[in-house]
């Protein structure tokens, strides 16, 4: 008898969701041998830019920014360890839908109002494929509203429940007791190339919807090697101190936290307060099984 690593998969609308929400865990599972199935949606086509440099690749100009990402993504997951990373329908099937009520929406290819049969039954055969005990992606809300988080959201659900090997599906929330202290640090610190947030501006969950609190702190320097990976789109930065902070093309500070958290939405939560994977069996098979 032999046992297989433990696998976990991942869905994420754009490149960088999977470093800035859930970076940490990616890398801190792949370190101890567990196989990490990243699914990424989009190509993040239509994300702001934040280099001068690279101002032109933008979709109102050349078109590039997504091609360009498939390159930042590429070397977020050798930062983080990620040995089987995959795009929702093959790489450009759907395309970043933008904000909410912006022109993106528009297109033809927008994930978000994409054909969501046909998203489920690409991803229920990733699943197949994969057969992983844990599936990690957004709430309902998508994390804070993005019309193409929301939608990573439908069909992940949807997927799972078609999938009976997937034990436990969580979703990516951050603690707002944990944000506001790592604000309330970054107050203090000086040099800070950026503002500050508004009390409730970064999204956040009651830390009563949390179930899972998975500690990275010593998977921050690939977390962070990952979200530099993702030039276009974070920035990152560190203070005399040592303090680290990132911030997207708003340039609204944001702290680099120590745990990433989860809400358990389906599977039972017995054993899974500090690890996603706690309380499961071994994954056992026999000979070439598979
Ligand atoms: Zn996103």
């Amino acid at each position: 008898m032999l046992t297989a690593p433990p696998r976990l998969l991942l869905v994420h609308a754009h490149p960088d969701d999977e470093s800035l929400w859930t970076g940490g865990t990616i890398a801190r599972y792949a370190a101890a041998g567990v196989q990490v199935t990243l699914v990424t949606c989009t190509l993040g086509e239509v994300g702001e830019i934040i280099p001068e440099s690279l101002a032109q690749l933008a979709a109102d100009h050349a078109d590039q920014l997504g091609g360009y990402r498939v390159g930042e993504l590429r070397a977020a997951c050798a930062a983080l360890g990620v040995s089987d990373h995959r795009y929702l329908g093959g790489m450009g099937r759907w395309r970043d839908s933008g904000m909410v009520d912006t022109p993106a929406n528009a297109h033809p290819r927008a994930f978000a109002s994409g054909d969501l049969a046909a998203q489920v039954q690409e991803l229920v055969a990733i699943l197949r494929d994969v057969r992983p005990q844990v599936v990690v992606t957004y709430g309902p809300d998508g994390g804070y509203g993005h019309p193409d988080h929301v939608r990573a959201h439908e069909i992940t659900a949807a997927a799972v429940a078609e999938v009976p090997d997937v034990e436990r599906l969580y979703y990516t929330v951050v603690s707002r007791q944990a944000v506001d202290a790592g604000v309330a640090a970054l107050a203090g610190v000086d040099g800070l190339p950026w503002r500050l947030p508004a009390p409730g501006e970064l999204p956040a969950v009651d830390d009563a919807e949390i179930t899972t609190s998975v500690a990275i702190g010593d998977h921050l320097p690939a977390k962070l090697r990952a979200l530099r990976a993702h030039a276009t789109q974070v920035s990152v930065w560190q203070a005399q101190d040592g303090t680290y902070s990132y911030a997207l093309s708003n340039g609204v500070a944001q702290p680099v936290l120590e745990q990433e958290c989860y809400t358990l939405a389906g599977g039972s939560g017995e054993a899974a307060e500090t690890d996603v994977f706690g309380g499961l069996a071994p994954v056992e098979h026999v000979g070439a099984d598979r």
